[in-house]
């Protein structure tokens, strides 16, 4: 299974087909998604908003192969794991998808480098290579002088910067995000979609759940769920994107950072 390449844009990281979820059977049946067909070309940057309850952490948690769908087939970076096992669920998750939650989930009294550290380590990624990858993720944050502190010594924002150097730091395919700035007041909200502009600017292809309209309104493409379904997939200009004067670009065009 082939890491996807920076800058190859327009081949389907992701190409989801009359997807399904049911919860429970009988008089407890959820029909919790009903049908989703997408596809998401690398390099995009896609916003999925819709009121509570129609589907949005659903449709995450499949994608994110964190659950599996009940019918209709998912090819994640050309492979279908809509039948894959647990087990092989969690080494396409740990080689294709890095996440980011509301909740920063940081490991406490642990370094920013350490907590970025980690995935490598999972990834059998020898020391020294894990310590000059992991700042080189902390300096595309701009965190690179806080590379010694711990979690409960740096901002919320901080945190969720870190937490964003976590999830790149193993050149995923995909950048997967729930709520990311949810925990976030307005000044650090915009720190981190900064981030991901530049991010997005750099080729990575990224999907974010939120219910706020000024963040979905910075991706590139917009998609609406209602009720389990599709409602809307439009693509937006983006006013604060990247690419614009005045934007600071800490993030290289190609891939430098591994
Ligand atoms: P959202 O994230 O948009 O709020 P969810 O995907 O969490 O929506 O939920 C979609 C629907 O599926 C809701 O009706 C919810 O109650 C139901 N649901 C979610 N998870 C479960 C579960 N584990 N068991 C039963 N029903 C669930
Ligand atoms: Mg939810």
């Amino acid at each position: 299974m082939a890491v996807t390449a920076l800058g190859t844009h327009g081949r389907p990281v992701l190409d989801v087909r009359a997807l399904t979820k049911v919860y429970g059977e009988g008089e407890a049946v959820v029909r919790a998604l009903r049908g989703i067909t997408l596809t998401v070309d690398t390099g995009d940057y896609v916003a999925i908003m819709g009121s509570s309850g129609s589907g949005k952490s659903t449709l995450m948690n499949i994608l994110g192969c964190l659950d599996s769908p009940s019918d209709g087939h998912y090819l994640l970076d050309g492979v279908d794991v809509s039948r894959l096992s647990d087990r092989q669920l969690a080494l396409v998750r740990n080689r294709l998808i890095g996440f980011v939650f509301q909740a920063f989930n940081l490991i406490p009294r642990t370094t920013a480098l350490a907590n970025v550290e980690l995935p490598l380590a999972y990834a059998g990624v020898r020391p020294a290579q894990r310590r000059r990858r992991a700042m080189a993720a902390l300096e595309l944050v701009g965190l690179a002088d806080r590379a010694d502190h711990q979690p409960n010594q740096l901002s919320g924002g901080q945190q969720q910067r870190v937490a964003v150097a976590r999830a790149l730091v193993t050149e995923p395919a995909l950048v997967l995000a729930d709520e990311p700035t949810g925990n976030l007041d307005s000044r650090s909200t915009d720190d981190i979609l900064t981030v991901f502009d530049q991010l997005n600017a750099a080729g990575r292809t990224i999907i974010l759940i939120t219910h706020e309209p000024e963040v979905g309104a910075r991706a590139r493409r917009l998609i609406r769920l209602f009720d389990g379904q599709v409602r809307s997939d439009t693509r937006q200009d983006t006013p604060a994107g990247p690419g614009l004067p005045g934007r600071h670009s800490a993030v290289p065009r190609s891939g430098g950072w591994a």
